[in-house]
């Protein structure tokens, strides 16, 4: 933290990790007047992954983060404004289309993104903020002092700063060195959830209704969702959905999870995949978009075998957010959506130190009330993100039912009741109830 003898400047903070959660935390902190820098271990934007699916409780962080961006990105993707539920016989079980309201009435539209031009558009904006990011700085360990951190990298690389906000992931360094370093604890790995996840790209099928809907098809033992999604960067993807498919397999070959090269992806998807799913008499329809894939990637799904506590969240300079504080499955599709409510979490408690006051003055005060904001910030995000990690991890039960009469019988109930549409709609009311945040409400 500055001190009187130097000159003052803004805080530095150190952000580990540029998935998705870090550009975002980055962007509000300058917001803020912070001064971060972010570190990424890995030099290339590798084209990994397939899509995320983002609602309202994200897009409306990503809207106070970057709204220039968000704008943009709106008027040039295919926003999604449904949600269907059906069973194997193509019976409706429910579903509205509510989302074409969402931007009204919680702020942010709800769409599907390729996972790596998103990030690769989050990457580009930092360049365009004037946001310090190091490639290749894959982070070792982090010493913390009374009065700043000193992050230690490799290759004999270091960096000082004031705090540092953990974005590196389900496996982090970060994590690893509040709880293990700090607090002298266990550190709790991520764990293997028991579903398995096959998920691609497809070409849209002709007369395939509504094709801007997120399409949930619960079969036997098995669910399928196919969703259409952006990419700005191949301009062929509005012919083309992202679908995935939810398996329970209790010890799988981890050395089959990666993304499949195109001709490889329509031999496996003949080879294992269909043979597999033979019996969850998915619809014929369903069964060419499989076949007709034109990318494929196999992943499991993880979450932590104990949750965090609020407290192991933080220590006095250093916080989590994201997969570092909360991996989930992504039977809930929130993964992404959470981690940036959490970027929400931590930016409305942070002083703002862009209004003209003392700077001195605000830098001393935070020098002794940051530990408490952390605290603040985790009591706040780690209920609301605990939820939603069980939440996924009971979907994926449901998604993957074999008692699927009576999981049908129940969903139809979901729709019928207005619960299904009550808890998305509770969903997206976070981080902050309504269109507007607070501050400029
Ligand atoms: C390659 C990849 C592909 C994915 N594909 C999908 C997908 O298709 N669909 C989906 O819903 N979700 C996907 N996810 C998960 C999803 O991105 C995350 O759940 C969500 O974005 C939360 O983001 P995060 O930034 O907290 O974590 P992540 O997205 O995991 O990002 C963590 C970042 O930290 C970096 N990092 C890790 N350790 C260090 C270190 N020691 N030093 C510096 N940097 C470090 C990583 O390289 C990574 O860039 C994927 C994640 C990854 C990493």
């Amino acid at each position: 933290m500055a001190t009187t003898e130097i000159p003052v400047k803004p805080p530095i903070a150190l952000v580990i990790g540029s998935g998705l959660t870090g550009p975002v935390i980055a962007m509000l902190l300058q917001k803020k007047g912070y001064t971060p820098i972010v570190f990424e271990k890995y030099t290339e934007n590798a084209d990994i992954g397939t899509t995320i699916a983002l609602m309202p409780n994200g897009t409306k962080v990503l809207g106070v983060a970057d709204p220039e961006m968000m704008k943009e990105v709106y008027e040039r993707s295919r926003l999604i404004s449904a949600i269907y539920e059906l069973n194997a016989t193509g019976d409706v079980l429910g579903g509205n289309d509510d989302m074409v309201n969402y931007h009204a009435k919680f702020g942010g539209h709800a769409f599907g993104w390729q996972r790596t031009n998103f990030r690769f558009t989050l990457v580009e904006r930092l360049a365009k903020r004037g946001i310090e990011f190091r490639e290749g700085w894959a982070l070792e360990k982090v010493v913390e002092s009374e009065t700043g951190v000193t992050a230690y990298f490799n290759e004999g690389r270091t960096a000082v700063g004031d705090f540092v906000v953990g974005c590196d992931g389900a496996n982090s360094v970060v994590r690893r060195t509040i709880i293990e370093d700090i607090r002298g604890a266990k550190n709790p790995h991520a764990m293997y959830s028991g579903t398995t996840h096959w998920a691609g790209f497809s070409p849209i099928p002709e007369g395939w209704a509504d094709p801007s809907s997120f399409r949930h098809i619960f079969a036997k033992g098995s669910h399928v969702v196919c969703y259409p999604f952006t990419n700005f960067s191949r301009p062929g993807a509005p012919t083309e959905f992202s679908w995935g498919v939810t398996l329970r397999v209790p010890e799988p070959s981890k050395k089959n999870w990666r993304t499949y090269a195109p001709d490889e992806s329509a031999r496996l998807i003949a080879e294992q995949l269909l043979p597999t799913i033979a019996n969850a008499d998915f619809p014929p329809h369903i069964i060419r978009i499989l076949r007709e894939t034109t990318r494929l990637i196999k992943f499991g799904s993880y979450d932590l075998e104990e949750e965090l506590k609020p407290a192991e969240w933080h220590s006095d300079r250093l916080v989590l957010m994201g997969d570092s504080a909360h991996p989930s499955g992504v039977s809930l599709g929130q993964g992404v959506n959470m981690s940036l409510g959490d970027c929400y979490g931590l930016y409305e408690l942070l002083p703002d130190l862009t209004t003209g006051a003392d700077l001195a003055a605000q830098l001393t005060r935070l020098n002794t009330t940051l530990p408490a904001i952390f605290q603040k910030y985790a009591e706040k995000r780690q209920p609301i993100t605990v939820a939603l990690v069980k939440g996924a991890r009971a979907q994926s039960l449901v998604r993957t039912a074999l008692d699927w009469e009576a999981r049908d019988e129940s969903l139809r109930t979901r729709w019928e009741t207005g619960e299904a549409k009550r808890r998305m709609e509770e969903i997206n009311s976070e981080p902050f109830p309504g269109a507007v945040p607070p501050e400029s409400a």
